[in-house]
């Protein structure tokens, strides 16, 4: 079965080309089918902004790894008990890539990110097929596409940062950084009630796109001062509530700067394992009462991202569409920045929308 992977290690941006990270298609056996579990021919696989930091070697250096969790299908089969969640053959679904195994102590104490079997279902989903425990999927309602539907993952993300900020109707919100995720939030974030809704964002293009998705305010961090705009726009007082999904080691510090006085920052992306960043205890946690808190992955989320999912206006986040054997391709482009998402078709069905 034909699966994308890494099969070198090393960064994807390296300008030394024997150095450099590979992706590359390479053929995995099919998994098999447990009385429990559900097989789905993948339609669409997105390209993830944590793809990069696996070539890197991030989560292990034993190549080849399977890439690939954001991604939507069609049911081809069922395992003997696979019949919880009524799923059939030929439905159109989008799943979590983590299966939360429901026995263990962090699930049955209502952390189930904390699964201690998380990794038992991970499985490359950029491939032909996949094999998931039935609770990983959920069906798509008939007027999401299988293209829209692979973003239900991401969508999951959003949720996951917005249940973390306890966001009120009203609060000033900032996002930094207008990649995926923090354009999935932006718009989380508006129908929420955010006011001031900022986002920080280097790139143009990017602060263009989220000006078109509801951002009240776009501030350049480089050619900006940053903390004046702030000031500004929220008349001195700070953002209630400032989500980072960037990931940028150089953003994650001023973050505490624009935050409000009680206010809530969220660290929602992934930072390099090395990183530390200093931190005065008595300016932001002592006088500012700052609430710090990061996500890791997306318990109680799937439900609510596949409610908000239709409502949502993601169609420039999928029009770069590669196809399965283009895959190294499809990476370059991803990492050249010239869409804000790449996707990559598994197989062709026909669809009307
Ligand atoms: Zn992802
Ligand atoms: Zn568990």
């Amino acid at each position: 079965m034909k699966t994308v992977a890494v099969t070198r290690i090393g960064s994807l941006r390296d300008p030394d080309e024997k150095a450099r990270g590979r992706v590359e298609v390479v053929d995995f056996p099919e998994q098999p089918l447990g009385p429990e579990d559900v097989r789905v021919r993948v339609a669409y696989s997105a390209i993830c902004g944590s793809d990069p930091h696996l070539a890197e070697g991030y989560f292990g250096t034993d190549v080849p790894i399977g890439l690939g969790h954001e991604l939507s299908g069609v049911v081809e089969a069922l395992g003997d008990r696979a019949h919880r969640n009524g799923l059939q053959v030929g439905d159109r679904v989008a799943g979590n890539f983590l299966r939360f195994c429901g026995t263990c102590r962090p699930c049955q104490e209502g952390k189930q990110q904390f699964c201690e079997h998380i990794q038992e279902y991970n499985r490359p989903g950029m491939a032909e097929t996949i094999t998931w425990h039935e609770s990983q999927l959920y069906k798509l309602p008939d007027y999401v596409s299988l293209l829209k539907g692979c973003l239900l993952e991401p969508t999951s993300v959003a949720v996951r940062i917005a249940d973390k900020t306890r966001v009120r109707v009203g609060d000033r919100v900032a996002i930094v950084g207008g990649g995926p995720i923090g354009q999935l939030t932006l718009q989380v974030m508006r129908m929420y009630g955010a006011t001031s809704l900022t986002m920080i964002e280097p790139i143009a293009e990017r602060r263009e796109m989220a000006t078109r998705h509801g951002a009240e305010f776009v501030i350049d961090p480089v050619s900006e001062d940053q903390f004046a705009r702030t000031d500004e726009i929220t008349d001195g007082r700070g953002y209630d509530v400032v989500i980072d999904a960037s990931g940028s080691t150089r953003a994650v510090k001023g973050i505490l700067d624009i935050a409000a006085k009680g206010g809530t920052v969220v660290y929602g992306a992934m930072y390099p394992a090395q990183f530390e960043m200093p931190l005065n205890l008595s300016d932001y946690l002592y006088l500012k009462e700052l609430t710090l808190t990061g996500v890791f992955v997306s318990p109680y989320a799937f439900p609510r991202a596949l409610q908000i999912l239709p409502h949502l206006d993601v169609d420039e986040l999928t029009a770069a569409v590669f196809d399965l054997d283009d895959a190294s391709e499809a990476f370059a482009v991803h990492v050249s920045g010239a869409h804000p998402k790449v996707v990559i078709r598994c197989n062709r069905f026909e669809e009307s929308q």
